[in-house]
């Protein structure tokens, strides 16, 4: 991954526009990323994210939609995934790791750079903004996240339309929008990841507590730059 610098201009473009969508509606920041960027913008999609899709598919029906597919998914999630797809027409773009993954399993030092981040990389080569359903409450490490800034990772905007929602936001859209949720979700999982590497949260515990649990490990990379 080479790291290219934007101009003054969209950086400064950018702080302009997170601090005037610093309390907007997802809507809105949708709303915006679509006219600004039009086609060059992608939603990464892990398919517990209905909301948000659900949200940008009604501005833009034809939006790409990437799915990172690490190769070690829930069955249900892959399940859901095609569900969705078929049902509301989705352009599904479905990433897969590089051969050398297969010596680095699940857990391993490079294994979620291999079956995540590279991919991912690679899906957002050439494009202008990815829209990710990150939120602030989520996890201490992305408790500043911006709605709008210079992703420098993958040298490209990154918009964070649910930035400012809460779990019980996104379950009242979900509900008043008669929306399905991960089916996951109903078996006491919160934050669902791969499948050798997510448990149920324990009671009291934040939703991400069954992610990487034993593992000095946070993140996968795809939020860090
Ligand atoms: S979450 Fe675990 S199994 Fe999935 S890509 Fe990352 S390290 Fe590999």
């Amino acid at each position: 991954m080479s790291e290219t610098a934007p101009d003054g201009a969209l950086l400064a473009e950018l702080e302009s526009e997170d601090a005037r969508l610093a309390s907007a509606p997802p809507l809105a920041v949708l709303s915006w990323v679509f006219r600004r960027f039009g086609a060059g913008a992608v939603l990464a999609c892990s398919f517990e994210d209905v909301a948000l899709l659900h949200m940008a598919r009604s501005i833009r029906p034809s939006l790409e939609v990437v799915f990172l597919d690490t190769g070690g998914h829930f069955p249900e999630t892959l399940e859901f995934l095609e569900r969705l797809e078929r049902d509301w027409s989705l352009r599904v773009v479905r990433t897969t790791p590089p051969p050398e993954a297969e010596a680095w399993p699940c857990g391993t030092a490079r294994c979620c750079e291999l079956r995540k981040v590279e991919p991912l990389s690679r899906a957002l080569h050439g494009r202008s903004a990815w829209i990710t359903a990150l939120k602030r409450v989520d996890a201490p490490t992305r408790d500043g996240a911006p709605v709008v800034s210079w992703d420098r990772r993958f040298s490209l905007v990154k918009v964070n339309p649910l930035a400012t929602w809460t779990d019980d936001d996104v379950a009242y859209y979900l509900s008043s929008h008669g929306l399905p949720e991960h089916p996951l979700w109903a078996k006491g999982y919160g934050s669902i990841g791969c499948a050798a590497m997510t448990l149920p949260p324990r009671p009291g515990e934040s939703r991400r507590s069954g992610r990487w649990v034993g593992l000095a490990k946070d993140e996968c990379g795809l939020h860090e730059s």
